[in-house]
């Protein structure tokens, strides 16, 4: 007899909610890990460092577990199916696992439980990747904050030490067998790449003064853990904890997370379209050769330039860079945000659905609380603010000069442009 702890958006031993209960459940715990089929072979690249990071992590906790006499069995498949199968398997007394408020993933969960319940197999899951979920923030008449200040400040005032009490993991419980290797990338059908994984470390220097040179590209003094908190390989209880001792701005951006999950559950209907329908009919000119000279880097805007640079060779781009690029796109070229946010969505390390949805429908003016239509970023104002001695523009784009005689839109009547696009669309409705 055994339990299943299935690892999804949370691959830590380490204070981990869906494994305690699984290990306080009294059964030994069976560790598993689906590699999903669907998600998979919808990824364009077979070079993705994101499914390595996976990979590595998987690793890293199979080398713990190897220390219990342990492992975790990994599957390719249909996590549905790939379930089943399992319970065929074993002798399996329950599921456990942790939360996840991506629609799909919603629908995915709800259809394993309904299927195990009629086999007799209870399902059981955890909050564990925020600290606040689902309707645990809202306002007074319970309906969900679309404002990020005031969610912020009840999220404050609710908070507790036990929401942000790490748990400890006693691996003592585990299912104990022959050791098995983690499925291998080549046989995923992926390649190995040059990324290579480390514990995430939360590190005093970069919070201490966070506040004061996040913005600055150059500076590079930003904790780089999205791509941790994505996958769970930390927990946010431990980073709340870190965030609440040492610097009050980092923990508003651990906020602006939660913000974005609670839009993305409430509201799945972002996915698609506009927060704010209205926006849905603006038009956009969607030209593909101005779009692929953005996806690029050829816009002959030497930041917006180097931005995308940077995110087509690391997979990663500075958060000011990320505003700058996404509203040069929606407002300068009126390229339709939906367009950016899947360009983003297959390059970025820390990709989210929640987060880069949010952020994006933010920057285009169509989301909740997001930044009024008629302000529009100069990108070389920005420039000038946040990349004085082009620094940051010269590391990505040494070759910024040749460009820049030739840039893809003036600035002027590309600003009175989106206005006039954006007016006509928001105007009587
Ligand atoms: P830090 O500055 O150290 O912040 C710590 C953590 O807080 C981040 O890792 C992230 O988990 C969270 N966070 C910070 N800012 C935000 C924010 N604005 N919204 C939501 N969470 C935030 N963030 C993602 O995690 N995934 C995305 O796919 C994503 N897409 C974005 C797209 C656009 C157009 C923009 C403008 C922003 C996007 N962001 C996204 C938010 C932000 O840019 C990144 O979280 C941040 O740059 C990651 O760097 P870091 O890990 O060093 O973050």
């Amino acid at each position: 007899k055994v339990v299943l702890f299935w690892f999804r958006r949370d691959l830590r031993l380490e204070d981990n909610r869906g494994l305690q209960m699984a290990l306080a459940s009294g059964y030994p715990v069976l560790p598993i890990f689906i590699f999903d089929s669907d998600i998979l072979s919808r990824l364009e690249n077979r070079y993705d460092r994101r499914v390595d990071y996976i990979h590595q992590a998987l690793h890293a906790m199979s080398k713990t577990l190897q220390m219990y006499g342990s492992t975790i069995q990994t599957y390719s498949g249909v996590p549905l199916d790939t379930i089943k199968m399992i319970c065929q398997q074993y002798d399996v007394q329950g599921l456990y696992c942790n939360h996840d408020y991506e629609p799909q993933a919603i629908k995915r969960d709800h259809a394993v439980q309904q299927d195990l319940q009629e086999i007799g197999i209870p399902f059981y899951s955890s909050k564990d990747q925020v600290i606040f979920e689902k309707s645990e923030i809202v306002k007074a008449d319970g309906s969900p904050y679309t404002v990020y200040t005031p969610y912020a400040k009840k999220w404050k005032s609710l908070l507790q030490v036990e929401h942000y009490s790490q748990g400890t993991v006693s691996l003592e419980n585990i299912h104990k067998t022959a050791f098995q290797p983690i499925m291998s990338l080549e046989t995923l059908g992926f390649q190995k790449t040059d990324l290579v994984f480390e514990q995430p470390q939360l590190a005093i220097s970069i919070i201490k003064n966070y506040g004061e040179k996040r913005d600055f590209p150059a500076l590079d003094h930003t904790t780089r853990l999205g791509i941790a908190l994505r996958f769970g390989t930390i927990s946010v209880r431990k980073c709340v904890n870190f965030a609440l001792k040492n610097n009050e701005t980092w923990l508003s951006e651990l906020i602006w997370r939660e913000f974005f999950m609670q839009i993305l559950y409430h509201y799945p209907h972002v996915v698609t379209a506009s927060f704010k329908s209205k926006y849905d009919s603006i038009e956009w000119r969607n030209n593909e050769v101005e779009f692929e000279r953005w996806c690029s880097g050829k816009t002959g805007y030497p930041i917006v330039d180097a931005g995308m640079r940077q995110l087509n060779e690391t997979g990663f781009m500075h958060n000011r860079v990320r505003m700058i690029t996404a509203s040069f796109l929606c407002k300068h070229l009126l390229i339709d945000w939906r367009w950016g946010e899947a360009y983003f969505a297959q390059k970025l390390l820390d990709y989210d659905l929640a987060a880069n949805n949010g952020n994006w429908q933010w920057v285009a003016g169509s989301g909740c609380d997001a930044a009024p239509y008629f302000r529009i970023f100069n990108p070389t104002a920005q420039t000038l603010k946040f990349d004085e001695d082009l620094v940051y523009v010269k590391t990505w784009n040494p070759d910024y000069a040749k460009l820049l005689e030739a840039p893809i839109v003036g600035h002027e009547f590309a600003r009175a442009r989106a206005l006039k696009a954006y007016q006509s669309a928001l105007q009587d409705k």
